[in-house]
């Protein structure tokens, strides 16, 4: 952490000081608690934001008084000795308190958002000094006073400026929104009783129903009513890069009001500009990624999570948590509506409706009846052995569906091929001596990139050119295996002709052609604007746009998933197929003539044929049954326990360690009961960038019994390390996405 940039002149002689307790960032389970006691001339009230010392440094903190203590600060300061802060509890031996440097001047965090914080910290079991911090933007923490008031001052300038709406917001939309559907309304007239009257409500909202079938309108229709009531509008979204659309709609409706966004892409200045206006109530709307969850909202009325079971609203560092699943939470801390959008909801939040904890409200058909698509299973197995093969002559695509393409373009339609594997190739191999492109810093084959002829590994970033010749026995005549976006793309090329009658025009979004800001857009651009015969993507390009000259979609390689180890690939195969579906045919001019084309060696398996009927609940009731009798959640509560080591013994070492210590204690024994304790396994990919990774499970029937041992046990594990020097870090997921 840097100096102050500016020097805080010493404060005057304090006389009737008070003590006042302030969270900072500390670790969970450092020997500092997370609160920590400061002087102060007088009173703050709790949720103040101040800058405090602590050690050498001067840090960003709150004002927080424990639960059930006398309110901040009203305690005589007790205490007299020199030294830093100190765990609360020391003052009766003495170190002397040091004084609050400054408490910067906003209105405080309300009540809410600091409870929020504090079930955060308790779910995922982290410090809530080090959740709190990891809650605002860096920016924020860094601010001394003197610097927020330059701030305040230019954003209330802009405030006050005449159409103070940035150049860049459209028009006032002259056209009226449409009237409602039946199932629509229904779905309104439900949230708007919610608003208005919060008690004895769900927990959540689901609304279900396909691409197109209204979800937005719907939200729309609630965030208007929640703004007429003077009340602040979140609204998350998985990614916001993919989907512009969204955000425009809403700035289109909502001229009038000033709309924020929260996320990661953001210049730090304009992410703490963004979090000002949400927090001084200048901000109606706010529209995110997960961290927006966590936006300071003092008259929030209602939260909406759109695409509520896309896996990016699961952070996977530091407190690992799922923004979905706290947006319920606040949802509850606030006493104001939650509705949570999919075609495809997650098995969690599909139980919690089955069983009456959430309100279904389904919309069940597309606007304007469009028709789904027409989903075409392709049998692989039945092609020849050198169709199937990626570098057979038909480069694994079906002649009918290549047809069918070719079909497409040669109507002025565009088609959009899935696969979900950037790169030319994954692996390339010599069939001389059998050497592969393995990555010699991870347990992964480093993939195939033609476009710069170099090979990369996707997890740990090493990428060197490709080589000449096989490094082990010098033979030139190494080749890729397999396929990714890049291949499929030249393979195209090769198969389809363009309308008139030249090279058909193709264009490939993924990871890799998006990799600057500027160039999805033009991309997308180039793709609504009808220039594009032919999109490749990844799953990417499923996210939520909407390309109303799409009338093909196909997936020609989506096997991976159906044999995987993660037990939630099925779920996400389904959604993903059937939100690539939803972007062919929006248009009612194409409805009944847009497919969905699936290339599959197993065209009887139960995922397909729920797809082909476009049936989600009986998907749901498979997987559910399956879920069940495995015991997987949602029928269990899983958490990991994860650490990394130099050696795979030692990451494995520390975790059976740790699991003898909760069995060898009787203080554990009874909550044990509850809760199982799978062995120590090596992780899935047990190695990156030459860290080895072991992980240990534990499942319980009930979050409960499991919260209660984690919080009983994981305060422990901090004292284990010490011994087991070859730990690098450890960490614990719960609710982990895969195992
Ligand atoms: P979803 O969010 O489920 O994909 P949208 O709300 O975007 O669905 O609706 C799909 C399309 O139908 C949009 O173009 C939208 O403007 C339009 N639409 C939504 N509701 C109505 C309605 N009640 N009447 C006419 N058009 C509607
Ligand atoms: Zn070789
Ligand atoms: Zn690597």
């Amino acid at each position: 952490m840097k100096a102050p940039d500016t020097a805080v002149g010493p404060l005057p002689p304090i006389e009737a000081a008070v003590r006042i307790p302030v969270r900072v960032d500390t670790p969970r389970h450092a020997a500092m608690a997370p609160t920590l006691d400061y002087l102060g001339e007088r009173p703050l009230a709790a949720g103040t934001m101040v800058r405090v010392p602590l050690g050498r440094r001067e840090v960003w903190g709150v004002v927080w008084p424990e639960p059930g203590a006398a309110p901040g600060g009203e305690q005589e300061a007790a205490g007299s000795a020199a030294g830093g802060p100190s765990p609360r509890g020391d003052t009766a031996t003495g170190p002397t308190l040091r004084p609050v440097r400054e408490a910067l001047d906003l209105p405080p965090l309300g009540d809410a958002w600091r409870s929020l914080v504090d079930f955060a910290a308790r779910y995922y079991q982290r410090s809530a000094g080090e959740v709190a911090a990891a809650a605002v933007p860096p920016e924020l923490r860094a601010l001394t006073g003197v610097a927020l008031q330059r701030r305040l001052t230019r954003l209330h300038k802009r405030e006050a400026q005449p159409g103070a709406a940035e150049a860049s917001d459209p028009p006032v939309s002259t056209e009226a929104p449409p009237a409602l559907q039946a199932e629509q309304a229904d779905a309104v007239a439900a949230l708007l009783r919610a608003l208005a009257e919060p008690e004895g409500q769900p927990a959540a909202w689901l609304l279900h129903g396909v691409t197109g079938s209204g979800k937005t309108e719907v939200y729309l229709r609630a965030a208007e009513a929640a703004l007429q009531a003077g009340r602040q509008v979140l609204l998350l979204v998985p990614e916001i890069n993919l989907t512009p659309q969204f955000e425009a709609r809403l700035r289109e409706r909502f001229a009038q009001r000033r709309l924020v966004s929260m996320h990661s892409g953001l210049t730090p200045a304009q992410r703490l500009q963004s979090w000002l206006q949400a927090h001084l109530g200048l901000a109606d709307l706010v529209l995110g990624t997960r961290l927006a969850v966590w936006a300071s909202l003092p008259r929030l009325g209602l939260v909406v999570v759109d695409e509520e079971h896309d896996p990016s609203y699961k952070q996977q560092e530091g407190a690992r948590y799922s923004a979905r699943d706290l947006a319920v939470a606040r949802g509850r801390l606030e006493g104001v509506p939650v509705v949570l959008g999919s075609a495809t909801p997650s098995l969690e939040t599909w139980l919690n409706a089955e069983v009456g904890r959430y309100r279904r409200l389904p919309l069940s058909r597309r606007i304007g009846d469009g028709a789904m698509p027409r989903v075409r299973l392709v049998d692989m197995g039945q092609l020849d052995a050198g169709r199937r093969s990626p570098s057979g002559p038909q480069g694994g695509l079906s002649p009918a569906l290549l047809a069918a393409m070719q079909q497409r373009i040669d109507a002025g339609e565009q088609s959009l091929v899935l696969l979900n594997r950037r790169g030319y190739a994954p692996v390339l191999h010599c069939g001389d001596c059998g050497w592969k492109s393995g990555c010699p810093h991870c347990s992964a084959w480093r993939v195939f990139h033609k476009g710069d002829r170099t090979l990369r590994c996707h997890h740990c970033g090493l990428t060197e050119p490709v080589p000449r010749a096989c490094p082990d026995c010098g033979n030139p005549d190494i080749s890729p295996v397999g396929r990714g976006t890049e291949r499929l793309e030249e393979q195209l090329a090769a198969l389809l002709r363009g309308r008139d009658g030249g090279a058909v025009r193709l264009a490939r979004i993924d990871a890799d052609s998006a990799r600057g800001s500027g160039q999805l857009a033009a991309q997308l651009a180039q793709v609504h604007s009808g220039d594009v015969e032919v999109l490749v993507g990844t799953q990417m390009v499923t996210k939520g746009h909407d390309f109303r000259r799409i009338t093909l979609v196909a997936a020609v390689n989506p096997d991976g998933a159906l044999f995987s180890s993660d037990f939630r690939a099925g779920e996400r195969l389904f959604a993903l197929l059937m939100q690539a579906g939803g972007r062919a045919g929006r248009d009612a001019a194409q409805a009944g003539r847009s497919e969905l084309w699936i290339q599959t060696f197993h065209p009887t398996h139960p995922i397909f044929k729920a797809l082909v009927r476009h049936d989600f609940e009986a998907f749901a009731a498979q997987q559910l049954d399956e879920r069940r009798s495995a015991g997987l959640p949602p029928y269990s509560h899983l958490a990991l326990l994860r650490s990394e080591a130099r050696s795979l013994d030692a990451a494995r070492d520390f975790l059976a360690e740790a699991s003898r210590l909760l069995r060898d204690d009787p203080a554990f024994a009874a909550a044990l009961q509850a809760v199982t304790l799978y062995p120590p396994v090596p992780m899935p990919m047990v190695k990156v960038a030459g860290i080895e990774r072991a992980q240990l499970l534990v499942e319980s029937s009930s979050r409960g019994a499991l919260q209660r041992l984690l919080g009983g046990w994981l305060p422990l594990l901090d004292a284990l390390r010490a011994q087991h020097r070859g730990v690098l870090r450890w960490a614990v997921d719960v609710d982990p996405l895969a195992l």
